[in-house]
């Protein structure tokens, strides 16, 4: 994948300010390069997660969604209504758990869920 794709799918995520599922990366995408693949997002998202510098979100049943790794924790926040996630500017720290022997902790969630400001109501 070239450059310019790779520059694209990040400025994408980068101006978007909340996280985005591999379809809305694709469409958003092709409004700048009508010729951007499906499978080229696919290496892209698969390549920057190997190397941490982007982050998966899933949520029960809701498609996984990507974001760039964040300076600080902060919970994101689900519209119940146009399902979209967004990014709670909200200092926020994780409690402490103590997981049981085997267990090996990489990250953590806070969830947030209602209506957004467009869908108010
Ligand atoms: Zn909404």
């Amino acid at each position: 994948m070239s450059t310019k794709q790779r520059n694209l799918i990040f400025n994408i995520l980068k101006e978007a300010g909340r996280p985005l599922t591999r379809n809305e990366l694709l469409s958003q995408g092709r409004k700048y390069l009508p010729k951007l693949g499906s499978a080229t997002v696919d290496r892209f998202i698969k390549e920057m997660c190997q190397k941490f510098e982007l982050v998966g979100l899933s949520f029960p049943s809701q498609p996984t969604r990507f974001e760039l790794p964040a300076e600080k924790e902060h919970p994101h926040f689900i519209c119940r209504v146009c399902q979209k996630v967004f990014d709670l500017d909200i200092p926020m720290r994780l409690p402490k758990v103590t997981l049981p022997e085997g267990f090996y902790l990489t990250g953590g969630e806070v969830v947030y869920s209602g209506t957004c400001p467009n869908c108010e109501g």
